[in-house]
């Protein structure tokens, strides 16, 4: 990553555009930045919806650009930036254009294949892309990594996960590395029985027992269904191949992801789950930040455990690892099959299982059809991505019968 090519009175100044600001991520990004202003300088920030937010945000960080995605919100963001001096925007070019606009640095968390077209602007104009997105690369991994290293962008993973495998990958050489572990909590759903599972509500879904996360990866945290999209997340990053790819379940989320070398060295990183951890190393990188982070106390928190995640309880997993072998196009149907099964069961038309059943069945449907191309281009991946969407809704009301 290129040092901080702007200065301020305190020093060396990074710009920064924060794509998601009003989320989860955006919110953790935006806590590290207030505790020492005088060294970034805030560029662009954008949000879905909520027009109103994203103006005192803006304001408050100082920003040049706002934008929001939905065109319904442009009038309650203009509102709200009145007389600030901040430019305004709104639809999916603004959202390019907030990616395109001057920060060496630029946060990726919007939630979805929404993040994709915005994260490969920032990608392919060279900036250092810190991703917390993963949709992004399960959509379309092969296109983006591709296209990042010819502009010649830094890739820094927030996923915190694929952030400790990065920290890890340094302690050898890439030809070295015989395995890569993936923990996953196991979500809220660890210990119930399948009978249990059968009726789980929404809320139940929503009560991540670590992690305070956004709704859609909240869902794919209890499905496992995220740690699906992370294996092949992981298999785009790191270059690495399916069958080097592992997952363990931990609940107590202290170790967050592990490489072992060929001498039999594992190397792992540790840390309390905060999200603010993984994303001050890639803010700082390559140099280290203070964060106010609880800090590790193992004798405290005194058992650490390990187990195999259940295929038979949480389908999804092997569903994605069918994907990611598969390769194609086949990751980029799973997750927009995935995007919509999420979004019908938090509107209450599809229950719990159906999530995978949907999924499954929309990757069936589009294999049949001989419609699983792998995307060569943005317009390919979004033709392929809407086709899946287009049949996961075909497939739904039998689905959601069926698994009812
Ligand atoms: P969130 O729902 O809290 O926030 C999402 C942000 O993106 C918001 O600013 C929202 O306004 C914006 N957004 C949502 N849909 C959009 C759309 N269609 N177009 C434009 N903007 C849109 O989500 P989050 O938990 O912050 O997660 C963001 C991303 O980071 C996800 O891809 C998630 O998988 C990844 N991630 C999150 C965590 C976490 O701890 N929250 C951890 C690892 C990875
Ligand atoms: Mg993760």
């Amino acid at each position: 990553m290129q040092p901080p090519s702007e200065t301020g009175p305190g020093g060396p100044v990074r710009s920064v555009t924060l794509l998601g600001a009003t989320g989860s991520i955006g919110s953790s990004t935006i806590d590290l930045l207030r505790r020492d202003r005088s060294r970034y300088r805030v560029e662009a920030v954008t949000a879905h919806r909520n027009g109103a937010a994203l103006a005192q945000l803006a304001r408050e960080l100082g920003a040049r650009f706002a934008a929001v995605a939905d065109l319904r919100a442009y009038d309650e963001l203009k509102a709200g930036l009145s007389g600030s001096g901040i430019e305004a925007g709104a639809g999916p070019a603004a959202l390019v254009e907030a990616a395109d606009r001057p920060a060496e640095w630029v946060m990726a968390a919007i939630t979805g294949a929404a993040s994709l077209a915005p994260t490969l602007a920032a990608a392919e104009r060279g900036a250092t892309v810190a991703l917390a997105n993963k949709e992004c690369l399960v959509c379309a991994g092969a296109l983006f990594m591709r296209r990042a290293a010819a502009a010649g962008a830094t890739v820094l993973p927030v996923d915190s996960e694929h952030n400790a495998i990065f920290q890890a990958l340094s302690a050898g050489r890439r030809e070295e590395v015989r395995r890569i572990v993936l923990t996953a909590s196991g979500g809220p759903f660890r210990t119930f029985s399948r009978e249990q599972m059968r009726k789980v509500t929404l809320e139940q879904a929503l009560k991540h027992p670590i992690w305070s996360m956004g709704p859609k990866i909240t869902i794919d945290s209890a499905t496992l269904m995220n740690k699906g999209l992370e294996l092949i997340e992981a298999r785009h990053l790191f270059a690495v191949r399916p069958e080097e790819l592992d997952v363990v379940v931990h609940p107590q989320s202290v170790v967050h992801g592990l490489v072992e070398f060929r001498d039999g060295s594992v190397i792992a990183q540790l840390g309390s789950p905060d999200m603010r951890i993984p994303i001050a190393h890639c803010l700082a990188f390559p140099e280290r930040m203070a964060t106010p982070a609880q800090r590790l106390d193992l004798a405290r928190i005194s058992t650490l455990t390990f187990e195999e995640p259940d295929p038979e309880r949480f389908p999804a997993l092997s569903i994605a690892r069918h994907a990611l072998v598969a390769g194609g196009g086949a990751p980029t149907v799973l997750n927009a099959a995935n995007e919509v099964a999420v979004a019908e069961f938090v509107a209450g038309r599809l229950g719990f299982a159906g999530i995978p059943a949907l999924v499954e069945a929309t990757l069936d449907a589009v294999e049949r059809n001989g419609e699983m191309v792998e995307p060569q281009s943005v317009d390919q991946a979004v033709a392929v991505d809407h086709n899946a969407r287009r049949q996961a809704s075909h497939l739904l009301p039998e689905i959601a019968a069926m698994a009812s």
